[in-house]
Parts: C-alpha cells; sequence; structure tokens
C-alpha cells in the first residue's frame, strides 16, 4: 500500500465535475484578473468568517504582508509572534519593515503562549501575530485582551485554519472574526486549497479593509492615482472561481479531517513513545495537520518511508534560529518549548479521502516500529 502525505489528485477526482465548468467559464469570460467569482469569494469567505469584509490577495503571504504594511511600522517597530511556524510568518514582518519579537509555544497545542507574549510587550509593540497551527486556533481571548490595554493589532495568520473555531465566553467564534486583520492561504495543499496561489485578508475596521483593497492594487482606488505605495497582489479569477466551487464542501471536508483525526488518537494513544494532538477543549480544529510529538522522530519517519507512508516534519529548525534572522541575537536554548518541537513533531496524513485500508496501514506501521 502507498499512503501520500496528501493525495491532491484524489481530491481532484471528486470534484472534477464541478470545477472544471466554473473554470471554463472564467476562460469564455476572457476576465481573468478580479473577474466577478472574485468578487462572489469575498463575500462567500466573509460570511465564512462572519467578518465584514474580506479582500482577496496573491498568496497568503501577501495577505500578512499586507495587514502588516496596513500599520505603517517604523524601524524599531515591534511585532510579537511564534517562532514555530511557516516561514511567512516571520517574513512578512520583517518585509513590512517591522522587527519579529519571536516567544515561545504552549507545549501541549504548539500555539503561542499568552504569558510569553504579555511578558514580551513593550512601547514599541505594534502587532501580535498569532498562528493558528495545524488547523487550532489559538487562545485569543488571553491575547485580545493585552492588545486592547496597549493599542497593538492582533493579526491572525490563519492560512491554516479556515473555518475553525473557538469557544469564547460560552460563543463559537470563527478563525478571522475577532483580529484585527485576518490572513488565510489558498496554497493548493491548505484545507481549501486553489489550484495555484491564492490568499484572502478579511477585518471588522471598514478603514483598514479600504486601505487593503488600495494596497492590493498599488495603492490607488482610483486608476491613475496612487494614496500610497502599494503592489500588485490581486487573486486570479481562475482560482477564485475554483475556490467556489471546493468551498461548498469545506464543512464536510474538515468534520472527515476530524474523524480520521480521532480515529488515530484512538488507536494510538495507549503508545508511551507518542502523544497525540492535544486539543483544547474551547476549540474545534480543522486538522490542516495530525501532527504526533514522538521518541525517535527521524528514525521512524524513515520507517514509514520505507513503507511508503509520507509524513512531514513542520517545522524542523524554529525561526528564531534561522540564519536570516541572526542579527535578531537568539540563542539556541532561548524558546525551549519551541526547540523541542521542532525534534519531535511528525506529521502523519490526514487528508479527507484517506481510506479506513490506508488509516489502519499507517498506525500498523507505527505499532509495528516500536513493538
Ligand atoms: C501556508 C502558510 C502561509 C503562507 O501562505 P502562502 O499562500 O503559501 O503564501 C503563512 N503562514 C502559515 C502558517 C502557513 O501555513
Amino acid at each position: 500500500m502507498n499512503v501520500p502525505l496528501l493525495d491532491l489528485v484524489a481530491q481532484y477526482r471528486a470534484i472534477r465535475d464541478e470545477v472544471l465548468p466554473a473554470l471554463q467559464a472564467v476562460i469564455e469570460s476572457q476576465q481573468f484578473v478580479m473577474g466577478p467569482p472574485v468578487v462572489q469569494l469575498e463575500a462567500a469567505v466573509a460570511s465564512l468568517c462572519r467578518a465584514p469584509h474580506a479582500i482577496a490577495c496573491a498568496s497568503g503571504t501577501d495577505a500578512l504582508l499586507l495587514a502588516l504594511k496596513a500599520l505603517r511600522l517604523e524601524p524599531g517597530d515591534e511585532v510579537i509572534t511564534t517562532p514555530f511556524t511557516f516561514f511567512a510568518t516571520a517574513g512578512a514582518i520583517h518585509n513590512a519593515g517591522g522587527t519579529p519579537v519571536f516567544v515561545d509555544v504552549e507545549p501541549d497545542t504548539f500555539n503561542i503562549d499568552p504569558a510569553a507574549v504579555a511578558a514580551a510587550l513593550t512601547p514599541r509593540t505594534r502587532a501580535i501575530v498569532p498562528v493558528h497551527l495545524y488547523g487550532q486556533m489559538a487562545a485569543l481571548e488571553r491575547l485580545l485582551p493585552l492588545a486592547r490595554a496597549r493599542d497593538v493589532k492582533i493579526i491572525e495568520d490563519a492560512a491554516q485554519a479556515i473555518g475553525a473555531r473557538r469557544k469564547i465566553d460560552g460563543q463559537w467564534r470563527m478563525a478571522g472574526e475577532l483580529g484585527w486583520v485576518t490572513g488565510f492561504s489558498f496554497f493548493p495543499s491548505k484545507n481549501l486549497g486553489a489550484w495555484g496561489d491564492g490568499g484572502m485578508m478579511v477585518t471588522a475596521d471598514a478603514a483598514v479593509a479600504e486601505r487593503l483593497r488600495k494596497l492590493r492594487l498599488h495603492g490607488g482606488a482610483k486608476q491613475y492615482h496612487h494614496d500610497e505605495v502599494g503592489t500588485n497582489s490581486r487573486l486570479d479569477t481562475v482560482q477564485a472561481a475554483v475556490l467556489l466551487a471546493k468551498l461548498p464542501h469545506l464543512v464536510s471536508w474538515s468534520g472527515r479531517r476530524r474523524e480520521i483525526a480521532a480515529y488515530y488518537t484512538e488507536r494510538l494513544a495507549d503508545l508511551p513513545t507518542l502523544q497525540p494532538p492535544v486539543v483544547d477543549p474551547c476549540n474545534e480544529p480543522i486538522f490542516h495537520q495530525y501532527t504526533v510529538r514522538v521518541e525517535r522522530r527521524d528514525a521512524l519517519q524513515a520507517y514509514l518511508k520505507s513503507k511508503a507512508i509520507g509524513t512531514a516534519i513542520y517545522y524542523p529548525v524554529p525561526l528564531h534560529l534561522q540564519h536570516c534572522f541572526s542579527h535578531l541575537g537568539y540563542q539556541p536554548g532561548q524558546l525551549p518549548q519551541s526547540e523541542r518541537a521542532a525534534t519531535e513533531v511528525l506529521s502523519l496524513p490526514v487528508y479527507p479521502e484517506l481510506t479506513r485500508d490506508q488509516l489502519d496501514y499507517v498506525i500498523d506501521a507505527i505499532r509495528g516500529f516500536y513493538r
């Protein structure tokens, strides 16, 4: 048997007849940039996230970059984030002119530790960028009061968390509902993936929504009139059409991912060498990844590879120890939870099209390795 980490061809086969006609309609219209499906997708994502405004852009990286640019950071301005994330989170902070300030993660959820955020706030802090890692929301209810007290903005990196929600004060809140601006990614491997790059920003702030619309079009709402210097970061109409065709499946795909996760956890929970993902009881995650903490991680990964089972390490080098950030002066040992996680995590296949046979094969292989 062969179990790849992700099988987008299986997804394509299941939805081909819905996506191809939508794509053909775009081609017939020849409106490849900012055509009507882009506006429809913005409305659909805004409604999903219960956010009043959604602004499509070219990638998840750009969604974060434009949100951070909207802050008009000055040299020396600090943005607090987690080092245990995809590079884009911190790269966007740097490219927007800010200084990333890395704080450690909670050992159970791998999400940013609000107590560490509180300790890292300074008069130069302009924003906090929590990442909803692996599709599970960070503890926003503990970050929001910190931000409010200091007039600091929260920019949610929800690239891995479209449709995730968290119960706060007895109410379900969607990823993207509470942050100042939230960035989503439609990279093909994300839970809602385009057939190329794509991204979305959502916000409840009408003024920043208007600025983000300008920033993605060279800083001008009116053609050839530029209020500030923006960039070209639009979503292709073909990508919007693909995403609109896929969007009605998202709820059932996320449900299937949760079922698969529950099955893994039930069948692996007795292994003393393996810690299944810890779901905060306040959270309904979407399992962008099913990531376990294991002993002898690299040997397990090699063993699973020999059995044709795909796995991945998200992420092997925490960002505070990346060469490009060496000027920030972080030392090994400074953010121990992130560094330990980087040596212990392993993500297993969790896409909705996995069969029961494939799941059992993965589970048996893991159990066999530790026997
Ligand atoms: C994928 C991802 C991004 C970047 O999204 P792109 O669309 O690939 O630019 C940013 N942050 C996190 C946490 C991601 O997983």
